[in-house]
């Protein structure tokens, strides 16, 4: 019928525009429902294994309230922790000959950002999170290709809150240091100079790591403030492999990020602090948007000065860098138009537009 009709010729449209498209993917992850929730409507129509979102309006039900995405992958609910690492596994690898690589989170408070990127609170190793996993990985193949190519592997963990750079790995907990940053980028690509880096050579310091650089973050939340929904964590591993037997060198950067929540605030609502946060994260979050875009348009200004984080991720945003983002969902009816909200970003990033998913002609 039609709506198969409109179906089919948006997915060519789809893989047309992909060709014209740079080097960033966009895989969507829907979080299940939490227990305890019930089983409250959900707005999320169709997950096809061809990357396939089809998303309901909850106040037009029927065809005219359907809408159709497209990403390079989308998860069903049930995806693991595993199934989700091994699709990006190629990728956080490609670092070790030499590319810098960008992987973010991005959605809504409590879309599971924090979840994809490192795990739930005391996560055991089943359930780690791409940071562990990534971070895990790479030393382990680095480990294995020794006295072909020696590599060494360090970290650092900062945080960007009100456009401040802060170290989550500073050995004074109660004193994180503003940090400056490089405008432009050494040849390894350390962009914050001052942040602390500590090399990885076992799980055990993997482990070490991210608690540190986690209690780190939390520090000054309250429960009412909670601090890491406002901030955007960037988890950076630097790599340098020398070739034991040309003698060449090469640098290769990962940048894992779990950005702020994405929600809008009601201006009329918010004042002083609140304000002035939702304000920064506004402006990262369209910097951002900004500059993939630009890229992906093959524009001749990109916008990296405009925000922290554009600035910070240059070097990996851009010529030969791979770039994926997480797009987080609620699966629920009333977190339908953040969701909404979400797509778009994540349609726009990905270059891709699609129209409504509602017959046509
Ligand atoms: P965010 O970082 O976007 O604010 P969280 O990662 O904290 O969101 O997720 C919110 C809640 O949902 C947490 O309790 C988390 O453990 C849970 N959650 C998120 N994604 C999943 C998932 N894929 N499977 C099971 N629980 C999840």
């Amino acid at each position: 019928e039609n709506y198969h009709a409109v179906l089919t010729e948006n997915r060519k449209l789809f893989n047309e525009l992909q060709e014209l498209k740079g080097n960033i993917r966009v895989f969507c992850r829907v979080r299940p429902f939490l227990p305890g929730q019930g089983a409250p409507d959900t707005v999320v129509e169709h997950v096809g294994e061809d990357g396939e979102l089809v998303v309901t309006n909850p106040t037009r039900p029927g065809k005219d309230g359907l809408r159709q995405f497209r990403f390079n992958k989308v998860y069903s609910t049930n995806a693991t922790q595993a199934e989700v690492f091994s699709d990006i596994k190629p990728l956080v690898r490609s670092v070790l000959d030499g590319f810098n690589v960008c992987i973010f989170a991005y959605g809504q408070t409590g879309s599971g950002k924090t979840y994809t990127m490192t795990g739930p609170d005391g996560a055991s190793e089943e359930d780690w999170g791409v940071n562990y996993r990534a971070l895990n990985d790479l030393f382990k193949i680095s480990q294995s290709r020794k006295g072909n190519i020696n590599y060494e592997v360090g970290v650092q963990m900062v945080e960007i809150y009100n456009e401040q750079v802060l170290d989550l790995l500073s050995d004074d907990i109660s004193q994180k240091k503003t940090l400056g940053i490089l405008s432009t980028t050494s040849q390894n690509g350390i962009a914050v100079p001052d942040a602390s880096m500590y090399p990885v050579t076992s799980t055990s310091d993997v482990i070490t790591l991210m608690d540190i650089g986690l209690q780190n973050r939390s520090v000054g939340a309250t429960a009412m403030n909670e601090r890491s929904s406002r901030s955007h964590s960037i988890v950076t591993v630097h790599v340098r492999g020398k070739d034991m037997k040309t003698g060449s060198v090469l640098y290769g950067n990962l940048h894992l990020v779990d950005l702020a929540g994405s929600e809008r605030v009601d201006r009329s609502e918010v004042k002083g602090d609140r304000l002035r946060e939702a304000q920064h994260i506004n402006k990262s979050l369209s910097s951002l948007g900004d500059v993939i875009f630009s890229l992906a348009s093959k524009s001749s200004h990109i916008p990296y000065r405009n925000s922290k984080l554009t600035q910070l991720l240059q070097s990996s945003l851009g010529g030969r860098a791979k770039t994926l983002m997480f797009v987080q969902l609620n699966p629920d009816a009333t977190s339908y138009s953040e969701s909404m909200s979400t797509l778009k970003f994540a349609e726009r990033v990905s270059g891709v537009e699609l129209g409504a998913a509602k017959s046509s002609k």
